[in-house]
């Protein structure tokens, strides 16, 4: 199925690197066509737009292969190997164009063959392997490495089907399977060769190898290979080209040819499918954890792959497991490769004959963690049971660490209970179960939070007691994006417009973006900076009308919330604030109200109900709201169905306002939010996650901050019916609550919404009830800055001026520096 929105690109690129020049357009060509024939097996005459994406995308691979094999191919003295459950890509197709310096190149070797370079960007499906922003930054991060020159590998799993694919029906979400593998990938290579055995279950023995010496070794009873699947990554002007690895799980024996010749055709390759099964689909899950087996095995296949691989490869290089630290820097994205804490041990002793005391110093001088949510139900742990059950050396090898953990205590003279119960690897206050998190933080050499006050949080509460153990662990990492991607790539009259006014060397250094600040007040760039919102606008005006099915006009405020919908980002708080105003606009219908238009778009996991009911209700008042000719133009409401990287390259710089309204200290740092800035939406937002550093940056002047700071929410959260009393105090917020109850938004189901209302007035964990008017506040002050075009232009600039910090190199840079201890070349 065709996806319009890579046709929203202007067609001129950003990049003035390369313009197309006659040998080179000829040459990428007859590339193409060469592709398009001998590889893909076509002509021209049969061509369909997939087919000439991929003729294009094995074309542009060569000449990756070939930037590869010029750059430096000695062995680097250090490399990081990024380890995620989770990549988030979305297309490659102008990545590379754009890190090559061809996009002018290949847009008119395309028009030479007849073919629209728009058409055939938007023929190229999704990589989807993530849910949200953590998948979303291991991609950011691992173009950024190649950029700046960092040698490294990103490991993770090739699912066979990404995020589900969102549709509403009558204004339900309803799940499909994403099919991006439908035909093929031109992407990727595919390595038999590196193919690694992951065992589980089974059992352990123990033999003596010498006087007093015991070595434990592990049979499990089931095995599955890992085949690697390799996409290259480009960076920046072809100057590095890395490698994300991407881990394919197979059967050892593809069918039970007995049980075939026997008759049963069906059990002969069930075996296969269990095992084929373990890199089957992405769990949809997003700040909840998956707590199925089928998740543990993911996470241990996926681990267990890429350290064998990476050991390999020192050992290959270096001949001593021992100098790993030296040479290889593991960094795990989140707690879901944790069981590389016990796996690394386990590879140590048993394949390499360690010591305990050498290995445990290989493994906390190599693993490095970054913690991405403090939210309770987002932790991961693992019953013992199951662990023991899957995998029963590993489980061996945490309680040992475990034990000798909490040994250091008592020496230390800290052996009371509640102290031993805080630290322990362990949780037995329900069951006992594996915190992965603290097996994670022990295992580390370095633990980052994800932003300033993510990172203050989680050394005075989760991490509290392991923090003071070891002071220096912890630290912070603030989240960036790549501007190729979010800035050049999605948004190219915006970049050369900054090109024009501070010069092409704002392309390699973001930090030249501050040179905007001083065109703020000149007429004609801002006259320039709102014509290429105003096209953006205009683009996405048809893809809304496209896709929802909705008119709106691209000169109202386009108010923007995309994300996964959770409680704590808080979409309802927004929907509330719609349901009200749309009541204001009713009661004085001839007041001079702001034009604007609100447009919603996450996926809910599936299994979430609460988040599928605040879908269904944001559908419901966008058909009320729509079809109401009071209303008129003032106000719409548009939820965009199947949110996608690709969407979200089309929305975020035809936005005006960016919604980032979490309740403050629950979004561990948020990237939607800088994207938005610096693509010059004013934001509206709490003091939660990076918001606070973007606020620093931008300026308070411009960004609309509302509600309670951290702090704030905790009091208020321990103050008794502090729901019911807001509501109370809130005339307006009980009328827009007394509306939705009533049925007025779901006439065929009056109750419909009661779940969501009844839940704020007993409960609000999320303290949306207690931020209302404030946020009510905010949004007015808002639509009184929108009547004053030039001031909220000026601002605008001041954004996009002042969110050079917020570039993923920035946040590469740093890690390089302090955790991974790289030299950036
Ligand atoms: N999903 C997609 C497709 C994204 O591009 C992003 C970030 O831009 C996110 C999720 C994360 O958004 P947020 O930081 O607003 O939660």
């Amino acid at each position: 199925e065709q996806d319009a929105t890579a046709a929203v690109r202007p067609a001129t690129s950003a990049t003035p690197v390369l313009p197309a020049s006659g040998d080179a357009v000829i040459d990428l060509r007859e590339a193409i066509r060469a592709k398009l024939a001998f590889v893909i097996g076509k002509s021209p005459e049969t061509a369909r737009e997939r087919d000439w994406f991929a003729a294009t995308a094995l074309a542009l691979r060569d000449r990756i292969v070939a930037a590869c094999a010029a750059a430096d191919r000695s062995v680097p003295n250090k490399r990081v190997y990024y380890l995620s459950l989770e990549f988030l890509i979305g297309r490659l197709l102008s990545d590379a164009m754009n890190n090559l310096g061809l996009v002018e190149t290949t847009r008119a070797a395309l028009k030479d063959l007849g073919v629209d370079l728009g058409a055939v960007e938007a023929a190229e499906p999704d990589a989807a392997l993530g849910n949200g922003g953590l998948g979303r930054l291991a991609a950011c991060f691992m173009e950024s490495m190649a950029s700046i020159g960092i040698p490294a590998y990103g490991y993770g799993i090739r699912y066979d089907h990404g995020l589900f694919r969102q549709s509403f029906e009558n204004g339900w979400q309803r799940e499909a399977p994403e099919t991006w593998l439908a035909e093929g990938n031109p992407w990727e290579f595919v390595r038999p060769e590196a193919t690694y055995t992951i065992g589980f279950g089974g059992h352990v023995t123990m033999s003596m190898v010498s006087e007093g010496v015991i070595r434990r070794s592990w049979h499990p009873t089931e095995t599955v290979k890992a085949v690697a699947h390799d996409v290259p990554v480009v960076g920046w002007k072809g100057r590095t080209v890395n490698t994300l690895r991407l881990w394919k799980a197979e059967a050892e024996q593809p069918v039970d040819l007995a049980q075939f010749n026997g008759g049963d055709h069906v059990g002969a390759v069930a075996n296969r499918m269990r095992a084929e099964a373990i890199s089957r689909v992405l769990y949809p899950s997003d700040s909840s954890t998956a707590g199925q087996e089928l998740r543990l095995r993911q996470e241990y296949f996926f681990t267990s792959a890429s350290l064998q691989d990476l050991v390999r490869r020192h050992v290959a290089e270096r001949g001593d497991v021992r100098t790993l630290p030296d040479h290889a820097a593991i960094q795990l994205n989140d707690t879901h490769p944790a069981i590389a804490v016990p796996e690394l041990m386990r590879i140590l002793l048993e394949d390499h004959g360690l010591i305990w005391e050498d290995a445990w110093h290989v493994t906390t001088n190599t693993l490095n963690y970054t913690n991405h949510t403090l939210l309770p139900e987002a932790l991961e742990t693992w019953p013992v049971e199951l662990m023991e059950r899957l995998l029963p050396r590993h489980m061996q090898i945490i309680y040992l660490i475990n034990w000798m953990h909490l040994e250091e205590q008592a020496k230390n003279g800290k052996s009371d209970a509640a102290h031993l119960a805080a630290v322990s690897l362990i949780d037995e206050s329900h069951g006992r179960r594996v915190r992965m998190g603290h097996l994670a933080f022990h295992g580390s050499r370095r633990v980052n939070g994800v932003s300033a006050l993510h990172t203050e949080l989680m050394r005075k509460t989760v991490f509290a007691d392991l923090h003071a153990l070891d002071p220096d662990k912890i630290v912070n990492k603030t989240n960036g994006i790549t501007f190729r991607r979010w800035f050049h790539n999605a948004n190219p009259g915006l970049t050369r417009l900054a090109v024009d006014a501070v010069g092409a060397g704002v392309l390699d250094n973001p930090e030249l973006l501050k040179g905007l600040d001083a065109f703020a007040q000149d007429a004609s760039f801002v006259e320039r900076y709102a014509a290429v919102r105003r096209g953006r606008k205009e683009a996405l005006a048809r893809i809304i009308e496209d896709r929802a099915g909705v008119s709106v006009d691209p000169s109202a405020l386009f108010d923007v919330q995309i994300k996964r919908i959770h409680e704590y980002k808080r979409q309802l708080l927004n929907v509330i604030e719609t349901v009200a105003l749309y009541q204001a606009i009713k009661a004085e219908p001839h007041k001079d109200w702001t034009s604007r238009v609100k447009i919603f778009g996450g996926k809910a996991a599936p299994s979430y109900t609460q988040a599928k009911l605040i879908i269904k209700l944001a559908c419901d008042v966008a058909r009320a709201v729509n079809d109401d000719p009071e209303v008129a133009d003032r106000l719409k409401v548009v939820f965009m169905p199947n949110y996608s990287v690709s969407l979200a390259e089309a929305i975020i710089p035809a936005a005006d306002l960016s919604e980032q309204i979490s309740t403050a200290g629950m979004e561990a740092s948020g990237t939607g939010n800088m994207k938005f800035a610096l693509n010059g939406a004013l934001t509206v937002g709490t003091l939660d996650g990076a918001n606070i550093e973007i606020r620093d940056h931008v300026g308070a002047e411009n960004i609309f901050i509302f509600g309670l700071d951290a702090a704030g929410v905790q009091a208020r959260s321990a103050e008794p019916h502090y729901a019911r009393d807001a509501i109370w105090n809130s005339p307006r917020l009980a009328a827009a609550l007394d509306m939705i109850a009533s049925g007025r938004f779901s006439p065929e189901e009056p109750n419909r919404f009661r779940p969501l209302t009844d839940d704020l007035r007993h409960r609000d964990q999320y303290l949306l009830t207690v931020d209302f008017d404030d946020y009510w506040r905010a949004q007015r002050e808002i639509d009184a800055a929108w009547k004053d075009p030039a001031a909220w232009w000026r601002r605008a600039i001041h954004n996009t001026a002042r969110m050079a910090w917020f570039s993923s190199d920035r946040s590469m840079r740093e890690y390089a520096e302090e955790i991974w201890r790289v030299r950036v070349a």
